[in-house]
């Protein structure tokens, strides 16, 4: 079995074949937890976990880049990010027994405008600590997002959410870093950029990261390991970041499937069997 952690077939990447995505993904003996970014994308999550016995799960929130609006440059193309608050009501009724996690939600620095930084930042950090708050209420893990803002999420998350359960998705920083976190006891995920990282930064994390405690995920429809570089990632795809994780570690990939397995349905309350 292998878990994809943190997928987004819920895009609309995926409008037209999500459930032939899903289908090769279950064929795969791949389960996955589509996570919302904003209302609409959340509840399109719920919706698809809902269809399926098992093995599909939803994981609803709001993405800090939607907190403020924002012109970001993606790919040479501009689009503006639709803003939006947290809204506990709303968010709330979208809670079903497949709903396993609050998120993506956390802090996000990377190319915020200067002429408006300051109040981005204290709309991102209301936002999570809503998240946070509600994670708590419900009794859902966190699925935390962030880029360039590791000492200010660690801060929140220490003093908000001290020993609860989390996930630091897309981890892409040193080990130094992982190794608080984890200290916090919660959980890293790694994605296709470990299967191309040539810095060898994340390959320390994965190496010195206890067997226990890592998660793997495609954070599809981006990312997208090789041999499938250039394409839309899927999250039948995450078996190859547990050959690499595997390779890495000096294990069986069976052996890092299994416990990756474990540990996703550990962090997420998950009965599989
Ligand atoms: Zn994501």
């Amino acid at each position: 079995m292998l878990f994809d952690t943190h997928t987004h077939v819920n895009f609309a990447a995926f409008k037209d074949d999500r459930d032939e995505v899903i289908k090769r993904a279950l064929a795969e003996n791949t389960w996955l937890i589509n996570v919302g970014t904003q209302a609409d994308t959340s509840k399109t999550a719920v919706d698809l976990a809902a269809k399926y016995p098992e093995g599909v799960y939803a994981a609803i929130g709001l993405h800090p880049v939607h907190t403020w609006q924002q012109m970001l440059d993606e790919e040479e193309s501009h689009f503006k990010t639709r803003e939006e608050h947290f809204d506990t009501t709303l968010y709330q009724s979208m809670i079903t027994d497949k709903v396993v996690a609050v998120g993506e939600c956390g802090l996000d620095y990377f190319r915020l405008r200067e002429d408006n930084k300051e109040k981005a930042i204290e709309l991102q950090k209301q936002a999570f600590v809503a998240q946070i708050n509600f994670a708590k209420k419900h009794k859902l893990s966190l699925v935390v997002h962030c880029r360039d803002a590791y000492d200010d999420l660690l801060e929140v998350l220490k003093s908000e959410y001290a020993g609860m359960p989390a996930v630091i998705h897309s981890f892409t920083d040193t080990w130094e870093t992982a190794k608080k976190f984890l200290d916090q006891g919660y959980y890293i995920a790694l994605n296709g950029i470990l299967t191309f990282d040539k810095s060898g930064r994340l390959a320390e994390v994965v190496k010195s990261a206890p067997f226990d405690r890592i998660l793997t995920e495609t954070d599809a429809p981006y990312l997208t390991p090789p041999p499938h570089r250039g394409k839309r990632n899927e999250p039948a795809y995450v078996r190859y970041v547990a050959i690499k994780i595997a390779e890495i570690k000096g294990l069986d990939t069976e052996e890092v499937m299994k416990q990756t397995f474990e540990n996703a349905c550990r962090l997420f309350n998950i009965k599989a069997f």
